[in-house]
């Protein structure tokens, strides 16, 4: 939940980016990620999202939880219109942070094992092996893939989704991994 503030401004939010770069999500996914979960909006989000739909709020919620007041798009997203999101350059930050996604522990990030967070996480174990010299337990490459395999079965019987849990230290080497080894 995310009351005043702007997520944008998370110390690793340009660090997410900069990873995400490197991938894109192929034509053939339904978009999963608008239907998955609510999309909690920072001050700045909804300032976009206002200006992208002339000021008419009636896709967006305002709500009060646990005391602190927020504003959030409910799944499906209404503004997910024949599988695209038509308010693509105005999207929320969370949107633009997936298939990474916050979680309350604040040293870590969730990894979605769509299929842009399995190219994600191939090159994760690649980098893990060939530069951290730690690899990655195989029992975790598993569970990853196995999740990756079941996702959108998962989505469409509202099961929960298992998700990896990355670091936040170890993002900002990787980032530096991928740009070294596209160059
Ligand atoms: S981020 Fe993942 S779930 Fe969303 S469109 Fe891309 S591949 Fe699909
Ligand atoms: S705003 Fe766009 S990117 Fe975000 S959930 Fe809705 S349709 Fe998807």
């Amino acid at each position: 939940m995310h009351g005043k503030g702007r997520l944008s401004d998370l110390p690793f939010f340009e660090t997410v980016q900069e990873i995400l770069s490197h991938y894109s999500c192929p034509s053939s996914c339904p978009a999963i990620c608008c239907k998955l979960a609510d999309i909690n909006l920072d001050e700045k989000d909804l300032d976009l999202l206002m200006q992208a739909s002339k000021y008419q709020t009636d896709k967006i919620e305002s709500c009060d939880e646990e005391g602190v007041s927020h504003y959030k798009i409910s799944i499906p997203c209404p503004y997910l219109e024949l599988g695209r999101c038509s308010v693509y350059e105005w999207r929320p930050t969370l949107c633009r942070m997936f298939p990474f996604n916050i979680c309350d522990v604040p040293d870590v990030l969730l990894l979605f094992p769509c299929d842009m967070g399995a190219s994600i996480f191939k090159d994760y174990v690649e980098y893990s092996d060939n530069i951290l010299k730690q690899s990655i337990p195989a029992k975790t490459i598993d569970a990853f893939e196995q999740s990756h395999c079941s996702f959108g079965i998962r989505q469409n019987k509202c099961l929960s989704i298992p998700m990896l849990v990355l670091k936040i230290n170890n993002l900002l080497p990787f980032k530096e991994y991928l740009k070294l080894r596209l160059k």
